[in-house]
């Protein structure tokens, strides 16, 4: 008899089981009972444990494990013979200020690129520009923040970086930064020298720093590295640099499937009045159209109204091509891989799939007892800082989120993001955040007087930022206070006791000799004996034949008075160890 086959989830309720094998909920339990599993309904199951119960009862199904979404990263996506030509995407990366958006400006011929805080583009956008009749796409890169979180979430579809550098300013920090990005994300480096109108301008100097620090090699140098040199002022070089972006891209052969539903990246959602959900994508595969069901994460809708990058209304996008669509019911998330489902109410099983995916992926973390032990200790010592996060669009709110979770703290403090949201900072945030110390973070997003009152009343912080590094420096400051001080002992000498005078409830006054370093009045002492500590104590006296004295110095006789607060009985032959101890604030690394 042909079995039927049903696919399943990594781990999957009793009751869901149940249900998906025709069998009461009962009679499982108590099969599961035989098998030495004590469940109840509610509790997961893995795949395995599935399998064998089911296999045990005879029943006639096959159980298969549904294959996990795999990110671009990962998916290896094998092209069918039909696979066609597809248009590179570009991202275009640099140290801040070097002259990136100026870059996109002069390469698209227009501004593209609006209300940008501080120089820093935040969230990740696209465009398309044609250069001798080729397309291709261009990322704006976010603050490397929304860069790295993008990378996170595994979705690595660079094929070209251009790594802008300024001539008159040379490699910096962020283009290190841009570069690892590019090796890691296994795209390909064109260089584009900017700022060559400025007097300053020292283009040499930048490709020897690239040569001979980063191991880009100039082409004109025997290396296989092409640098362009550009003025994004005065547009020369931005033909050449495109031709050399193209050129990398054909030695690649990108390919993409066209004939398969689309797929692609969600590379920002926001919320838009009388519009809903506004989502940008980034179509990898097949081709999508307005009327089709799309499907992200946990979300789900049918494409309402298509737009290419610039929000001209289109018929049909493929492959490398970004777009805006309408119709989510929700906000994906940013880095969400999207795909292309039957009907409704596909869509909505697949949602519901991806949920308990998501479910059971934190659920099947494995705790064991020490780990509990270790955790449960970790909270006694570590200073819990909670934050509230509200931001303009959902991509910004991810990245604000990955990137303060990234704020290392050694373990120390942990950063407790208690709510999150898109919108303006309301009435119930500053209700959630009214308990002790809970901050909220507005990023792009205002504070209502009548929020901005209560918050005042309730004596909640709001910080409102414009630039995600500002915001994440305050959460590193805010959590610096709460680190636990340092304690720095310096080790200044030791003394042997030689006699004991007088002991009191809280002062003992003795002699000795300083057998190495030196003894000053102030100073703490160690009390040991046979190697062991017996107390801390602090010298409040030190004399030197029977006069008071500062110091006194490695192989002196002395006399001291030491402060103690319990009773402490000296000895001859005891050691005294004395330092000093400093209270210090901590930083961060
Ligand atoms: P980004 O932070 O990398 O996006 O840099 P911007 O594009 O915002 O540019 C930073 C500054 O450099 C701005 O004041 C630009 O006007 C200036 N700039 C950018 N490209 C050039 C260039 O080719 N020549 C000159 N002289 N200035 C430039």
């Amino acid at each position: 008899m042909a079995e039927k086959i049903v696919t399943i989830s990594s781990s999957i309720t009793v009751g869901e089981l149940a249900e998906t094998i025709n069998l009461p909920v009962t009679q499982l339990i108590g099969e599961l009972f035989k098998n030495g599993i004590v469940a109840t309904i509610n509790q997961r199951i893995d795949f395995e444990t599935a399998s064998i119960i089911v296999e045990e009862l005879g029943l006639d199904f096959d159980l298969k494990q549904k294959e996990v979404d795999k990110s671009p990263a990962t998916r290896n996506r094998v092209l069918s013979e039909n696979a066609t030509e597809r248009s590179p995407i570009v991202a275009v990366m640099g140290h801040v200020d070097h002259g990136k958006t100026s870059l996109l400006d002069a390469i698209l011929g227009q501004k593209v690129v609006e209300g940008e805080a501080g120089g820093i583009t935040q969230h990740i956008s696209a465009y398309q520009a044609t250069k001798d009749g080729r397309t291709m796409t261009l990322l704006d890169t976010p603050g490397h923040e929304a860069f790295a979180a993008l990378r996170q979430h595994g979705a690595v579809l660079t094929d070209v970086v251009i790594v802008v550098v300024a001539a008159d300013d040379g490699v910096k920090p962020q283009t290190v930064e841009a570069i690892r990005f590019a090796r890691e994300a296994n795209a390909k480096i064109v260089v584009a020298i900017n700022k060559i109108d400025k007097d300053t301008a020292n283009s040499q100097l930048v490709k020897t720093q690239l040569a001979t620090e980063h191991n880009l090699n100039p082409e004109e140098w025997g290396g296989d590295t092409i640098m362009v040199e550009v003025s994004a002022k005065t547009g020369q070089g931005i033909d050449k640099l495109l031709e050399a972006v193209l050129l990398v891209a054909d030695l690649e052969e990108l390919k993409a499937d066209t004939d398969v539903p689309a797929e692609g990246l969600v590379i920002e959602a926001h919320m838009e009045t009388g519009r809903g959900a506004v989502v940008r994508l980034l179509v990898e595969q097949g081709h999508l159209a307005p009327g089709q069901y799309l499907v992200a994460g946990t979300a789900y809708g049918r494409v309402r109204t298509l737009q290419d990058f610039s929000g001209k209304t289109i018929k049909s996008a493929g492959p490398s091509t970004p777009v805006i669509v309408t119709g989510f019911k929700d906000l994906p998330e940013f880095g969400n891989t999207f795909g292309i489902v039957k009907n409704e109410k596909e869509a909505r099983q697949a949602t519901v799939a991806a949920r308990i995916e998501r479910e059971a992926a934190a659920a099947s973390t494995n705790v064991t007892s020490a780990d509990i032990l270790k955790l449960m200790s970790q909270a006694r010592e570590a200073e819990v800082f909670n934050v509230i996060v509200k931001a303009d669009v959902q991509g910004s709110l991810t990245s604000v989120i990955d990137s303060l979770k990234l704020v290392d703290t050694g373990g120390e403090v942990t950063l407790r993001v208690i709510g999150s949201g898109v919108g303006n900072i309301s009435e119930n945030d500053v209700h959630l955040a009214a308990t002790e110390g809970t901050v909220i973070y507005g990023f792009n997003v205002d504070l209502p007087p009548a929020v901005k009152r209560q918050a005042a009343r309730d004596g909640v912080q709001v910080r409102l930022y414009k630039v995600i590094y500002e915001l994440l420096d305050d959460s590193k400051k805010s959590m610096e206070e709460l680190l636990a001080p340092e304690i720095v002992d310096t080790e200044i000498g030791k003394l042997k006791i030689k006699g004991v005078f007088r002991t009191t409830k809280d002062e003992i006054i003795a002699g000795g000799e300083v057998t190495k370093g030196k003894v000053t009045t102030g100073v703490m002492t160690r009390v040991v004996r046979a190697g062991e500590k017996l107390a801390e104590v602090e010298v409040t006296k030190v004399q030197r034949q029977q006069i008071e004295a500062k110091e006194v110095f490695e192989g002196d006789l002395c006399g001291l008075s030491l402060k103690t607060e319990q009773k402490l009985l000296l000895e001859e032959g005891d050691i005294l160890e004395f330092f000093t101890r400093e209270v210090k604030k901590r930083t961060l690394k």
